[in-house]
Formats: C-alpha cells, sequence, structure tokens
C-alpha cells in the first residue's frame, strides 16, 4: 500500500542552514557517511536498549547492523539499518524540521562565520542529515518505526520542498537512498560507487561503531573478475578497549566526533582505568567550544554509560557533577548489571563511588594541564570557566581542589589572568589577605575609590566581574590559609604592625576633629546609609561607600533585585567612609562649625552621596535631584 504523497516546505531556517552546510562544509562532502551511520547506529543503540524492556519488539530481527550498498547503473548509494526506526511524525519532526531552540540565532552566526567555523557551529545542531545534499541531489528514506504497522517515505531534492507517503515497507528501520551527484574528485566530491572509496571512509571516521557495517565488496586478495562478497567494514572494537599507545589521534577524534556530535576536534583527552572493588573505564574528552546550550536549565548532559562494552545508558547525568558537565565521553562498567535503570543509577552507590573518583581524575588532570600548557588550559578556561566556578559552591574537597583552578582578572597585569597561588606568591610580606573587588565589569572596577590604599601599598586586587563570582567571593573565605576580603567590605588595616598602630591613633586623633560633622551627615542622610566615618582606605577620593562584613556587594543587591524583582530583595543601607585628609573633610568641617543651619550643607551631603555612588558605578537613586545640587553649586561657584 503506497498512500498518496504530500508535499511540504522545510521550516525557513532548516532551509536556510541547508544552503549554509552545501555551500560552507564543501571541502568536507565525504563526511555524510560518518553522519549516516553515526544515526544508523544510534538507532541500533535505542532499538536495543527499548528491546531490554519490551522483549516483543525485536521480534525474529536481532542481528542488529548497518548496510551499504550501491548500484553504479543508477548512481545509488544506499544505508540501511534494522534500528529504532520513525513514524511518519517523527519523519516530519526530524527529518523536515530543527527542532531546537536558537536555531533562528544559529543562522544568524552562521551567516556571518567563515567556512571551518561554521562547520564547528552546524556540528552542534546536529544537521548531520541534511550533509547528504552535500552529495546527492535526491534522496530517499524509507523508514519503519520497531512496533508500528505502517511505514513512511520521505524524500528530497534539498531544494525547500520534502514529500512524505506512506511505504510498504515490511522489516524494521531506515533505509537512506542517495541519488549520487556526478563525481568530482578535484572539488572534493569522490566517487563513491567506488568500495574502495567508502570502505576507505567506514575505517577512517566509523571503525569503532559497534555494530557491523557490511556491504558487498571484493575481497582483499580477490582476483579482478571475482563476484564481490559481503563482508564487514569495521574492526567494531570499542577503541577505549585498544591499547592507548595504537590509536592514532585521528581514530580518538573520530570517536570524539561520534560521541560528542561535534565536527570539530576535542581540545583534550583523558583516558582512565579504575582497578580495585569496582572496574571501570573512562575516555573523556574536554570540546574545543562550549556548546550554545551549555547554560540552558532543563539541557540534560551526561556520559555515555557502558557495561561490558554495551550501551546501556546515552546521558547518564549522574557520572560527573554538574560542574563538569562539559565533558564528554564514555564510561565503561564491568560491575553493574546490564538492565540498570534510570532510577537505580540515581542510588546506585557505585555510581556515586564512580561519580567522586572520576571528578577527582578530572580536576588533577586539569590541574596539570594548568601547570604544563598554560595557552591551552586558558581556551578551557574561556569555554568552561564559569561552569567550573559553580562548583565552587560545592563542599570541602572540591572547593579545595578547585580552587587552585580558578582563574582572575587582577590588578597585577591588566593583559593576564592569575591563579591564586600565583596571586599568593607575589603577596607583600607585610600582607596578611588576599583582597579583591566584586562588579560588573573591569573598566568599572579598577577605577573604584576603594582599591586607593591597596594601590599606594603596593597590593594586588583581583577584580570579580564575572557574574558568578559574587557567588564565589561569597563562598570562599580564605585560601591557602590567607583569609580571602572584599577592599569594599569592613574595616581596612594595611602595613606592617607599627604602621597599623600609627594609622590607628590618626584615626582616633581625626575622630575628635570630625566627629560633629560625621554625626551630621548620619543624621542628614540616615534614610540612604547606616553609618559616617572616617575611612583609611581613600588616599585620594573624598568619600566612597562600604558595605559591613556580611554585607552583599552592590553589584550582588543588583543581580539579586533584577532576578527576584526589586521588591524582594531589601535595599541594604552602606558606610559612608569620608577621607580625613581631603581637602573637602576640612572645609565642610569649618563650614559646619561656622554654622550648624546652613542650608546648603544638606545638598553637600547629598552631592558626597552620589560622588560616592558614581565612583564605584552604582546608579544615583535620584538622577534630577543631584543634577539640581551641581546646577546651584556651579551658580554659586562663578
Ligand atoms: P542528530 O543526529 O544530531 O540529532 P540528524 O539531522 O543527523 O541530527 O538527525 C535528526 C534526527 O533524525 C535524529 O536525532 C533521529 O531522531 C532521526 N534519525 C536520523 N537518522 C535516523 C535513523 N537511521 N534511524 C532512526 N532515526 C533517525
Amino acid at each position: 500500500m503506497t498512500g498518496s504523497a504530500e508535499t511540504f516546505q522545510f521550516q525557513a531556517e532548516t532551509k536556510q542552514l541547508l544552503d549554509i552546510v552545501i555551500h560552507s562544509l564543501y571541502s568536507q562532502k565525504e563526511i555524510f557517511l560518518r553522519e549516516l551511520i553515526s544515526n544508523a547506529s544510534d538507532a541500533l543503540d535505542r532499538v536495543r536498549l527499548e528491546g531490554l524492556t519490551d522483549a516483543d519488539l525485536l521480534g525474529g530481527d536481532e542481528a542488529l547492523e548497518i548496510r551499504l550498498e550501491t548500484d553504479p547503473e543508477a548512481r545509488t548509494f544506499t544505508i540501511s539499518d534494522n534500528g529504532i526506526g520513525m513514524t511518519r511524525a517523527e519523519v516530519a519532526e526530524h527529518i523536515g524540521t530543527i527542532a531546537k531552540s536558537g536555531t533562528r540565532e544559529l543562522v544568524e552566526r552562521l551567516q556571518s562565520t567563515a567556512g571551518g567555523d561554521a562547520a564547528q557551529l552546524i556540528g552542534q545542531f546536529g544537521v548531520g542529515f541534511y550533509s547528504v545534499f552535500m552529495v546527492a541531489d535526491r534522496v530517499t528514506l524509507v523508514t519503519r518505526r520497531a512496533g508500528e504497522e505502517n511505514a513512511t517515505r520521505w524524500s528530497s531534492t534539498g531544494d525547500g520542498t520534502y514529500e512524505l507517503a506512506d511505504d510498504n515497507r515490511f522489516s524494521r528501520g531506515t533505509t537512506i537512498t542517495l541519488h549520487l551527484k556526478p563525481a568530482d574528485p578535484e572539488h572534493g566530491l569522490a566517487d563513491f560507487i567506488d568500495p574502495m572509496v567508502f570502505q576507505g571512509l567506514v575505517k577512517r571516521y566509523s571503525d569503532f561503531v559497534g555494530y557491523p557495517i557490511k556491504a558487498a565488496v571484493p575481497a582483499p586478495d580477490a582476483k579482478v573478475d571475482a563476484a564481490p562478497e559481503e563482508r564487514v567494514l569495521n574492526s567494531m572494537q570499542p577503541i577505549w578497549t585498544r591499547p592507548a599507545a595504537d590509536v592514532t589521534d585521528e581514530e580518538f577524534t573520530e570517536f570524539y566526533r561520534h560521541v560528542a556530535r561535534d565536527w570539530g576536534e576535542p581540545l583534550d583527552r583523558l583516558a582512565l582505568r579504575a582497578e580495585g572493588r569496582l572496574e571501570y573505564q573512562a575516555l573523556l574528552f574536554v570540546p574545543a567550544h562550549a556548546p550554545f546550550d551549555l547554560y540552558f536549565r532543563d539541557q540534560q548532559f551526561g556520559l555515555q554509560l557502558y557495561v561490558r562494552r554495551v550501551l546501556i545508558m546515552d546521558r547518564c547525568q549522574n557520572l560527573l557533577p554538574p560542574y563538569l558537565r562539559f565533558v564528554k565521553g564514555i564510561v565503561d562498567a564491568a560491575d553493574l548489571p546490564l538492565n540498570v535503570s534510570r532510577e537505580m543509577i540515581q542510588q546506585d552507590r557505585h555510581i556515586g563511588q564512580m561519580q567522586s573518583w572520576l571528578s577527582r581524575k578530572v580536576l588533577n588532570h586539569l590541574k596539570q594541564l594548568l601547570e604544563s600548557d598554560r595557552e591551552k588550559f586558558r581556551t578551557l578556561w574561556g569555554e568552561f570557566g564559569p561552569v567550573l566556578k559553580e562548583g565552587v559552591a560545592g563542599e570541602g574537597d572540591v572547593r579545595d581542589r578547585l580552587l587552585p583552578l580558578l582563574l582572575f582578572q587582577s590588578s597585577h597585569n591588566p593583559s593576564a589572568l592569575t591563579t591564586l597561588d600565583e596571586y599568593v606568591a607575589r603577596m607583600k610580606p607585610e600582607q596578611t589577605e588576599i583582597y579583591y573587588l566584586t562588579g560588573e565589569s573591569r573598566a568599572v572596577v579598577e577605577h573604584s575609590p576603594h582599591l586607593e590604599a591597596f594601590q599606594s601599598k603596593g597590593y594586588e586586587v583581583l577584580y570579580l566581574v564575572d557574574p558568578v563570582d559574587e557567588l564565589v567571593a561569597e563562598r570562599v573565605q580564605e585560601f591557602s590559609g590567607k583569609p580571602v576580603k572584599s577592599v569594599g567590605k569592613g574595616t581596612v588595616e594595611l602595613g606592617n604592625e607599627d604602621e597599623r598602630k600609627q594609622a590607628e591613633a590618626d584615626l582616633s586623633e581625626q575622630r575628635k576633629r570630625y566627629g560633629s560633622l560625621l554625626e551630621f551627615l548620619q543624621t542628614t542622610l540616615a534614610d540612604d546609609i547606616k553609618e559616617a566615618r572616617l575611612s583609611s582606605r581613600l588616599t585620594t577620593s573624598p568619600v566612597c561607600l562600604v558595605g559591613a562584613d556580611g554585607d552583599l556587594s552592590p553589584a550582588l543587591e543588583r543581580m539579586l533585585r533584577r532576578s527576584q524583582g526589586a521588591d524582594a530583595v531589601t535595599q541594604q543601607k552602606r558606610i559612608l567612609e569620608v577621607n580625613p585628609k581631603h581637602p573637602i573633610a576640612a572645609k565642610l568641617q569649618e563650614r559646619f562649625e561656622a554654622n550648624q543651619d546652613d542650608s546648603v550643607l544638606v545638598d553637600y551631603a547629598q552631592l558626597l552621596l552620589g560622588y560616592a555612588l558614581l565612583a564605584e558605578g552604582s546608579e544615583l537613586p535620584d538622577p534630577a535631584r543631584f543634577n539640581r545640587a551641581i546646577g546651584d553649586l556651579m551658580v554659586k561657584g562663578l
């Protein structure tokens, strides 16, 4: 029964992507085969996994395999699998649309990106199937979902429309027929009908695939006119079971592309073997680029979990903690039952132990990378640093391993990032604390008045300017035995013991002098500040605002207001610090002593508050009032 065909339009973004795939990946046309084999292998994994709980699903057709066939006369190349197959609805959903959020943005980015980067971006979106149109001018896909009665035929010339029809296919799985374009080896279009060519591609890209990839090809030692015989083209040997020294970089890369569904090269890889009470192996990769959905809340990440070489779960989220979710790869465990369910995995004690062992190993490896190849680590940090920082919120052991990996901007060198260890090594002999300042950007924090006293002492200050840094700062009280302290909070005592004593004596002297002015400021600005006091952190600015030790930083407060609504976060009052060495302080004091009811003094108090807010990059609560006061002041001054 072959039902009447219906014609559909590709979704607009799909059409655009198709054009880009065809035109930007011209140098890599042969990868269509890798993409189709990857899809077939996934479909076989799925039918096997579903077959574990639904014994009828496999029927009598249990030898899972992939087949390649060619017809030189018709110039067709066909790939079939007896995998899970697709229903008509699934075909329409997967093979006519790209049902991932963010597709439009991707298309926009792609249109302004050159070849190699375009390939990398496309890979993230899994438009693998569409690569067929680089080599074929017509493609037909016939498929029947395991357990369903009806089969579907999809066909398209890749020009913007596709046809869907019923089909009378009897067996489970999917067959894709490519009507090949004429071979044009000079432009990267090999003759894929040639057994030498497709055998080579299977070996190169798909050797490790866990199902036989079969084709009728001449035997290696056959006479010229001997009939071809059916052979398995791939070794099917899982790459992690081979001695690492025998596996080439290229083979590792192809395996990475398969598990990570990436088209690029991995940045780094790590092979691990645990022996002891629990035996398992892991082959892990760090991608070179963050996937676009790394921060999507409901995105599922995870390693593939194998039990004795058999895939039992595609994205097992319990093998690595969320702050290592960017790591791709596989774990092959010897001692788990083959039929573990997701629920069992979540509770399994062994999985928990594997997670802590694997994350320890990965963090150790990252530490080594930091020490041996700073540039590579810097790249990794640029892509995944904010994710690693999420782990700092975790408990003791993890935090201790993560902290040495963190990189920060600092006042030491505007063009390099520093680790905490490097900071500590540069600390002045009498310096006892690690200093930082949080804020929205380097440009804002590096001009903050809070830094003045630290700069004049030559103390380095870390600039924590990534939004997650606020949480890092909340969590990290000390490093390497040194307290970690914000230069924008609490009081400041710098220098050696003598210097501190001297500073304290000076300050108490100044307090006598400025006591009444401070009281006046505190009363006048009572709605905005909780205290006015003299500052030991200012050298050139007249005033600044600081928090008490446990207070939220102004940037964090703003972040919370934005995310939870202005009413949910009570406005914190801060402390106004006045620089006793600044002429403004002395002049104000004089004027205050001369005439305590001077209304101009109230304006000055407001101006000082505004000054302090602007200097640290905060917004003025009432800019109009601030401007009026400045205007009045100018009139008086001129
Ligand atoms: P990706 O594989 O990265 O998701 P593709 O464009 O290659 O992207 O494939 C889209 C979807 O089509 C797959 O996720 C899968 O659901 C379905 N599909 C593709 N090929 C097959 C196949 N041989 N058998 C079953 N489903 C398939």
